[in-house]
Formats: structure tokens, C-alpha cells, sequence
């Protein structure tokens, strides 16, 4: 017997649930890429991502899932031998680090570790110390999906600003655009990147970049462009073919007016605030569940530095690794893997993983998957303390108030 069969909750950081409503737009035939409804589709695809962006500048989309994102950033920005200041704050930050360097791109990583945010008096004395202005761009995740750190944004933008230093501050947003609050704008964002299978409810395969005119400016000299991923043609487009270097992507395009839809139907405060309570519901279960010195934890002690869209968490002696298995087998909810805690393939590693609460998700999603868990905690014989559901019950109830 197993009691998982029924509707299926993947609950982990990307793809994200998609709204029945953006799999039913995507139901069709495709139309002619050419001309007619596909130019509307597309001009309105871009400003409406630029109301979620909260930028008034450039927004240019990509075929492609976040890594390619990574690249798009690096090359309009930089030629080989510039230099980017990575703040990382988890494994994603580390990747883009990395593609960066592989690019043939000098990088300086200021690496806070897994449970600290990117520190703005750290980035402050770096700039002071790059006298001859060398760094091109400063790299940052809002929300590290490895780690679920939220850093805090215009504190790094004052930062920049305090040294007097010309560096662009560039943010990957692909696992916080549409759930936690971002003003590109407001905080002084040059460049954002985000995707489409997180926040914004579509299938993976879509990246979206913003640039400032500011960015634009310096991307001008990039001596590592190549033809694809060029920003100009996209940012700039004078024809529907050149939104996407070639063949539009039509039914991603079908899902993602209809998730802009639903974004703004509900609003962008009323969505940042529905993430927020399902967070704390979240983080309610878990203080029930470590309670009494049991070994399990969040990975972000504080509150006030948590992501509203994923969590990342520790349940010791593997333990995490036999929930996440249980969940799968008995309850048809699988979580994420714990991603850069420990090394990959060792004993460590099955320690942690990662619940997801970002998207099209809701009230009894969250519930569903916390009583799921504890459910698994009591059947595996999990030490833990008791009233997880309940405490989160309360946070629900508190905040429908
Ligand atoms: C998911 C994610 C990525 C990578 O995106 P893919 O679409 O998997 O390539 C990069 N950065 C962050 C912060 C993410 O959450």
C-alpha cells in the first residue's frame, strides 16, 4: 500500500506548481511567428516583466533556464581580464563566479560562508581597496537557493555608492522575483536576471534580463559578446525576430502572459505578503520541531535574513535524506535536496534539504506539506518536538485575521 496516490506536490526550488491557468493558455496552436498577434504578445510580455521588475529601463527575454542568464550577464558586461566582485552567500553565487571565470573574467569573491548575508562594510572596503577602478560589476544573489539567505539589497547598492566607486551592482533574482519584495529601480539595481519556472509559475525555459542605461553604457566596449547572446537586439528590438535571436518561444509565451495576469490581478504587495505568511508558517513547524535540543534546524538563524521563497534546512544523522524519501513514497510530496551544505556523495550531505514555497502556492500547499512532514517524523521514529502543524495553524489563522 502506499498513501501517496493522488495529486503529486513537487515542492522543491524550480519548477515551481504551475497554475492550471498557464498550462490551459499553453493548450494551442502555435501562431505565425512572423507577424500579427505574436508582436502585441511580445511587446506586452516585456513591459508587463518590467511592472514585476519594478524598472522602468530594458528588459530583453532569452530561451534559456538561469545558468544561460549567468552567461548573458557576463558577456554583454565584461571582455577578458576585466574583473567582477562576487558576493556569495551560497552555491549559486559560486556558480556564477564560476562561469565568470571560465569566461576568461578575473574574479574576486568575497565568500560570507552558508548562514551569513552579503556584508555591505566587506564590499565598502573592497571598492575603497580597487583604487584604479578594475571592478567592472558587483555580482550578488538576492536569495540564495542554497542556502535560502535573503541579502539585503540597498545596503549593498550604499555601499557602492559610499566608496564612490562606479561598479555595477547586478542581481540574480530567479528564485525571489514575484515572491519576495525586489525594486530594481528603488534600490538602484543596474542589472537583474530571473527565470521562468520559480516565482513567475511557467515551465523552465525562459530567462528575463533587466538593464539600467547606466549597465547599457558600460556594456557597449564587452568584448566578450557573441551573436546569441547579445543584449542589443533584444533589449532594443526593431522587429518581433529579433526579441529572441530567431523563432519565438510561443507557448512559454502564452503561459508567461497569462502568469503576468495573475500577478497582477493579485498584486505585487498582496503576493510579497502571502510568501511571507507561508514562510512563517513554515518557520513556526520547524522552531515546534527542534524544540528540546533535537537535531534539526533552519539554516538562517534570523528571521529577518530568511528567504520568502525557499527554505533550507537540517535534519541530522541523515535524517533529512529518510524524510524526503518517506514524503515521496507516502505522502506524493517531494522536497529539495540539500545543494553546497557538504560535499556531494558524502554522509553529510543527507543531512539537509530544501522546502519550497514559491509561486502559485497557497495556505493548505503549505499545510499539506508540514503535517506531511511530521507525519514522517513520527513514522521514522525522528526525534522531534511536538505541535509543528499546530504552531503553524496559528501563523495561518493569525495572519488571516
Ligand atoms: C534556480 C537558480 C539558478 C539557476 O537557474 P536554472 O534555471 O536552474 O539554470 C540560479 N540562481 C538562483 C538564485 C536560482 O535559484
Amino acid at each position: 500500500m502506499s498513501l501517496a496516490n493522488g495529486r503529486t506536490y513537487l515542492a522543491i526550488p524550480g519548477p515551481s506548481a504551475m497554475p492550471d491557468r498557464v498550462l490551459r493558455a499553453m493548450h494551442r496552436a502555435a501562431p505565425n511567428i512572423y507577424e500579427g498577434e505574436i508582436e502585441v504578445l511580445a511587446a506586452g510580455l516585456v513591459r508587463d516583466l518590467k511592472k514585476v521588475a519594478l524598472t522602468k529601463y530594458h528588459c530583453g527575454i532569452y530561451i534559456s533556464n538561469g545558468h544561460g542568464l549567468w552567461e548573458a550577464v557576463n558577456t554583454n558586461l565584461f571582455s577578458r581580464g576585466d574583473t567582477a566582485l562576487v558576493m556569495a552567500t551560497g552555491r549559486f553565487g559560486h556558480g556564477w563566479a564560476d562561469y565568470a571565470r571560465q569566461m576568461g573574467i578575473t574574479v574576486e569573491v568575497l565568500d560570507f560562508g552558508l548562514k551569513a548575508p552579503a556584508d555591505a562594510a566587506q564590499l565598502e572596503a573592497a571598492l575603497r581597496a580597487d583604487t584604479d577602478h578594475k571592478i567592472k560589476a558587483v555580482f550578488v544573489t538576492h536569495m540564495d537557493t542554497a542556502t535560502s539567505i535573503r541579502n539585503d539589497i540597498p545596503s549593498l547598492r550604499a555601499a557602492i555608492d559610499a566608496a564612490g566607486h562606479p561598479a555595477l551592482l547586478a542581481v540574480d533574482c530567479i528564485a525571489s522575483l514575484a515572491c519576495d519584495e525586489f525594486r530594481m529601480d528603488d534600490w538602484g539595481v543596474d542589472i537583474m536576471i530571473s527565470a521562468s519556472q520559480k516565482g513567475l509559475m511557467v515551465p523552465p525555459g525562459l530567462g528575463f534580463l533587466f538593464a539600467s542605461d547606466k549597465a547599457v553604457e558600460a556594456g557597449k566596449t564587452a568584448g566578450l559578446r557573441t551573436p546569441y547572446w547579445d543584449w542589443t537586439p533584444r533589449l532594443f528590438p526593431k522587429f518581433v525576430y529579433e526579441y529572441f535571436g530567431g523563432t519565438s518561444p510561443t507557448h512559454h509565451m502564452f503561459g508567461l502572459r497569462e502568469s503576468l495576469d495573475m500577478i497582477a490581478e493579485e498584486g505585487l504587495e498582496n503576493i510579497w505578503a502571502r510568501h511571507a505568511a507561508l514562510s512563517e508558517a513554515l518557520w513556526a513547524a520547524f522552531d515546534a520541531w527542534s524544540a528540546g535540543g533535537h537535531d534539526i534546524a533552519l539554516n538562517v538563524a534570523d528571521p529577518a535574513l530568511r528567504s520568502h521563497s525557499v527554505t533550507a534546512a537540517r535534519f541530522g544523522g541523515g535524517n533529512a535524506q529518510r524524510l524526503r524519501k518517506w514524503l515521496e513514497s507516502e505522502a506524493g510530496v517531494t522536497l529539495g535536496i540539500g545543494l553546497g551544505m557538504a560535499e556531494p556523495g558524502t554522509p553529510e550531505i543527507d543531512s539537509f534539504l530544501r522546502v519550497a514555497h514559491m509561486g502559485h502556492v497557497n495556505t493548505h500547499m503549505v499545510l499539506g506539506v508540514i503535517a506531511s512532514m511530521e507525519a514522517g517524523l513520527q513514522a521514522l521514529d525522528i526525534p522531534h518536538g511536538a505541535g509543528g502543524v499546530a504552531a503553524a495553524a496559528s501563523v495561518i489563522a493569525r495572519h488571516s485575521k
